[in-house]
């Protein structure tokens, strides 16, 4: 079954979050677990977490369809030892807030080499990072998300992503999450039929779809290759409703968070109905 929702907010608190995912009708949803412009954060109290596990049972959302995104500051390939020891301390907090609210995945950006060494280097701190928070972690599966490749951030070709993979020490605890506008942005058409079943079977062949671990449906301002990350409203953009009509038809797409990154959340409702209305035979 399709699982779709939109990155919702926590604010007042975590527990919030599974409501806002309710009322839009999500049956899926991400958050953050902690400010993700901040470094440090209060740990979640035992009342929030009691009441994010209630309210989940409410909405009527299982953990395994909710992907929280890790903050913005985590850069788990930094050229420099001790800032990517800050991220990983960081990134290890966040583990443990997903363990504590009883979740299953935790969605992340690769990392970024500042143009102070080479995309290589910057992959193999990425691994080391990976590698590092797996064997001090249980239960959690790591989602690396794709990038736009805007900047100096890595993750914005396939090949980036099998390359972590194929480092990593425990693969049934490592995933990808697709971010459709971040694909488009790094020159994976998926416009319409023929160009998604193309792209996708390349996704197979380098990443392979048992990774897939859940997507990001957002259109895009931009065109096609051009690396910047500016999403926008489905069908209001340049990738356009088809792409997100063959994801919504792609037998291989099951059970996976499906996540609305959208600019209007005020639409969100309409975009879940759109989304759901693509799948045969509703
Ligand atoms: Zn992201
Ligand atoms: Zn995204």
């Amino acid at each position: 079954m399709k699982r779709v929702g939109a990155h919702v907010s926590a604010s007042g608190g975590v527990e919030n979050a599974p409501i806002n995912a309710k009322n839009i009708g999500a049956d899926a949803f991400a958050l953050f677990v902690k400010n993700q412009r901040q470094w440090s954060a209060k740990p979640l109290g035992n009342d929030n977490i009691a009441k994010f596990k209630e309210n989940l049972k409410t909405a009527n959302i299982k953990s395994e369809h909710v992907l929280p995104h890790n903050s913005y500051l985590i850069n788990l390939g930094h050229p420099e030892l001790e800032k990517r020891e800050k991220s990983l301390d960081a990134f290890m907090d966040e583990i443990e807030r997903v363990n504590l609210l009883g979740l299953k995945l935790l969605n992340f950006h690769p990392g970024s080499h500042l143009k102070q060494i080479s995309e290589e280097e910057c992959l193999n701190n990425i691994a080391e990072s990976i590698n590092y928070a797996l064997l001090n972690s249980s239960n959690i599966k790591l989602v690396i998300e794709n990038t736009a490749g805007q900047g100096s951030n890595l993750g914005y070709k396939l090949e980036h992503l099998a390359y972590l993979i194929d480092k990593c020490v425990d693969k049934d605890r490592i995933g990808v999450c697709i971010d459709t506008c971040h694909f488009f942005a790094g020159g994976y058409d998926i416009r319409d039929k023929s160009a998604y079943k193309k792209t996708m079977a390349e996704f197979d062949k380098i990443v392979g779809y048992e990774y897939l671990s859940g997507m990001h449906l957002n259109d895009s301002k931009n065109e096609l290759g051009v690396r910047k990350d500016r999403h926008e409203s489905l069908g209001k953009g340049t990738i356009g409703l088809e792409a997100f009509e063959c994801i919504m038809q792609d037998e291989n797409i099951d059970e996976i968070p499906l996540i609305l990154e959208t600019i209007d959340d005020s639409i969100w409702d309409e975009e879940i109905k759109l989304l759901r209305n693509f799948i045969k035979g509703n």
